[in-house]
């Protein structure tokens, strides 16, 4: 094991850890990122940003750069019912620049935020890197193992960081388990090429059936689509085949017919096992979870990486004073979990609330719709600027102290804001 202890090791190159890593780096923290991965290939994972993210790093002298990257910029949610179609969230109206979601491929926003971290002097970033068990001292952690092509390694930290997704193993090694509050969905994910006829104001939009309903991202070259299934429906849905999923999707979404051919195979779809869970305690002295490890968000609302970026936000916040004197007592960390967990209790609360509906209609035999009260409310513009703010920026949206950044990039971000 290394004598230097790094001041942090973050565990997960996510959108999550690696703009903690970014954050502190920033701040001329010591900080070293493991990714399992040798890269930031992401298919089918979320491809939303924002615009409390967009703002973020425009407050950190990214967004421009960037914003020059293929993204579609979508600034309409709207579900379309056999009723017809109610647009739920309407961003135009909001006082910011970055008035829409940006969709961009997941991959394409953290190869450039790797980018922009490994520019940075204090930065470490492991590719290849697997966690694989936490160094423990009187009950604390005091940092992690982990495997990589040239074998094992370990490295001491002042605060080990978990932010390795939904599976986190950190959060199974630190002994933190995680309470399911209940999901009814899965979803099958797979791309459509667009075309230059494609509907101009199709952005995020959901295509109701009587029993199921798709999801539609728009990308830049492609559409993200994502076919629900009752839970643990996979293994029948495989059996029948793509039949089913190509009749559903040109019958309610008549615009793709014309490409549903080109579904051929289930190779070709990605399942999402929709989950909706929490730790109850995302600490432990000497670490900390965050991110899907603390809280599994399901796509409704499509919002996992904005609580992801968030949590890393309100981290970075707190654990720079902390790391600048070399200790983090856990009331720095349990601090963290205070700053966020009333967001994420009612980001998921909703979840809930939706996942229970669905369930509900199915086993009754009931069409999934949106509620009545839905296409009432939205009729009202201002319901619609209110629901496109609340999606833009998550209940409680820390605000990064940017005082606590003192290196590299910071006087482009001071002189341009
Ligand atoms: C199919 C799908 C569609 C989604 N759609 C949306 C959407 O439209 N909008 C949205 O906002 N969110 C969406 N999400 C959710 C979103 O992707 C997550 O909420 C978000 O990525 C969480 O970020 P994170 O940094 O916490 O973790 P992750 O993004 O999961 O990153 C965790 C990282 O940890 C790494 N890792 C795991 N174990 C180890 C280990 N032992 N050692 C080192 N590294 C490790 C992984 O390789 C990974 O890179 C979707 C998710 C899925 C699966």
């Amino acid at each position: 094991m290394s004598q230097q202890p790094e001041r942090c090791v973050v565990v997960g190159g996510g959108p999550g850890g690696l703009l903690l890593a970014y954050l502190l780096a920033r701040a001329d923290v010591p900080v070293t990122l493991l990714e399992a991965h040798r890269d930031f290939d992401r298919r089918f994972r979320g491809d939303s940003l924002h615009p409390y993210t967009l703002e973020l790093l425009d407050k950190l002298g990214l967004a421009d750069e960037l914003l020059e990257l293929p993204h579609h910029a979508a600034r309409t949610f709207r579900m379309h019912t056999p009723d017809g179609v109610i647009t739920t969230a309407d961003y135009t109206e909001l006082a910011t620049p970055y008035n829409y979601v940006a969709l961009m491929p997941q991959q394409t926003f953290l190869d450039f935020l790797a980018k922009k971290a490994t520019e940075l002097p204090s930065m470490r970033l492991r590719l290849g890197a697997r966690a694989t068990a936490l160094v423990e001292e009187n009950g604390a952690v005091t940092g992690v193992r982990y495997q990589d092509a040239n074998g094992e390694h370990a490295l001491r930290a002042a605060v080990v960081i978990g932010a390795d997704g939904r599976f986190s193993r950190v959060r199974r090694l630190a002994g933190l388990p995680e309470e399911p509050l209940g999901a009814s969905s899965d979803l099958l994910w797979f791309r459509l090429p667009r075309r230059p006829s494609d509907p101009p104001e199709a952005d995020v939009d959901l295509y109701f059936g009587r029993h199921n309903y798709v999801g539609l991202l728009g990308g830049p070259h492609d559409w993200q689509v994502g076919y629900t299934l009752p839970k643990g429906g996979y293994a029948a849905a495989r059996q029948a085949g793509v039949g089913p999923i190509r009749d559903f999707v040109s019958a309610y979404v008549p615009w793709l017919a014309d490409r549903m051919h080109l579904l051929t195979n289930f190779g070709q779809t990605t399942l999402l096992s929709v989950d909706i869970s929490r730790v109850q305690r995302w600490h432990r002295p000497g670490l900390m979870l965050i991110g899907d490890a603390a809280h599994v968000i399901s796509p409704v609302g499509g919002n996992g990486i904005l609580m992801a970026v968030q949590d890393a936000v309100s981290a970075a916040n707190r654990l720079i004073p902390a790391l600048r004197h070399g200790r983090v007592e856990e009331s720095v960390l349990a601090a963290v979990q205070a700053d966020r967990e009333p967001a994420i209790r009612a980001v998921q609360g909703h979840q809930v609330r939706v996942e229970t509906r669905v369930a509900n209609a199915r086993r009754h035999g009931r069409p999934i719709t949106p509620p009545w009260t839905v296409r009432m409310l939205t009729g009202m513009s201002a319901v619609r600027s209110r629901a496109a703010r609340a999606n833009a920026y998550g209940p409680q949206p820390p605000i990064l102290d940017l005082r606590l950044l003192t290196s590299g990039p910071l006087e482009v971000a001071r002189s341009s804001s």
